[in-house]
């Protein structure tokens, strides 16, 4: 009951409209939960998402929970699970994303989780990859088991803002590395991301797997960017 007693005095807000919470309601108002632009193309192989990486990547399967409307309500959390450390809204998502799949055969042959890396300068800033919550509440709904840090990012050689665009996009390829290739030799690895919105982390990511012996790659995220 002490939990509710502080409620009064600084009541928990809905990180999707930013009104405040009931007792009853952990996380997400029952407002957003109805009216919250959810995908239903999981089961279609020519999604969005997968459309993405046609031609780039091979992925066996790849979603989005949501849609990404510019000052909408994923956006808002998205927000929230970025920029002020509402790391429960990120697994609170990742659940929703994980029991919708689940069902699913295309996602059943996911052997394992692996949360995409963020700059080691920004995890520095922020305290923390906003990743991996998504990927423990997928974790928990689907029953895989999470690896943190399969992937790594190399340090840049230089200032990514220094780069005209080509040499940007290389560069982003360069930077990714697979240690301990053994925990993936073989394995189907999901990728799982906030916002997918170029794919070009994915793409590079993906490819630094396969390399090292990953047998497919799937892609797991909160939200699609754009149409
Ligand atoms: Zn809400």
């Amino acid at each position: 009951m002490k939990a509710r007693v502080i409620d009064l005095f600084f009541p928990r807000c809905c990180p999707g409209c930013q009104t405040p919470l009931l007792p009853q309601e952990s996380n997400i108002c029952v407002d957003c939960q109805m009216n919250m632009a959810f995908n239903d193309f999981h089961d279609r192989p020519d999604n969005p998402v997968m459309q993405l990486f046609w031609g780039r990547l091979y992925v066996e399967s790849a979603t989005a929970l949501l849609s990404f409307v510019k000052q909408g309500r994923a956006q808002a959390m998205i927000h929230a699970l970025k920029y002020h450390g509402n790391l429960e809204v990120g697994k609170y998502l990742g659940g929703m994303l994980g029991a919708r799949i689940k069902p699913i055969p295309r996602y059943q042959s996911i052997d394992l989780l692996v949360p995409v890396p963020i700059h080691p300068r920004k995890l520095q800033i922020r305290g923390y990859n906003q990743t991996v919550p998504i990927a423990e509440g997928l974790a928990e709904t689907l029953g895989k088991p999470v690896a943190e840090e399969v992937v790594v990012r190399e340090k840049h050689r230089e200032s990514q803002t220094r780069l005209g665009r080509i040499q940007r996009w290389q560069n982003v390829e360069s930077v990714f590395e697979v240690g301990k290739g053994d925990r993936v030799a073989g394995k189907h690895v999901a990728l799982v991301d906030d916002v997918v919105t170029t794919g070009a982390t994915i793409e590079a990511v993906g490819g630094a797997l396969l390399r090292a012996g990953a047998s497919k790659i799937s892609v797991l995220a909160l939200a699609k960017a754009g149409n």
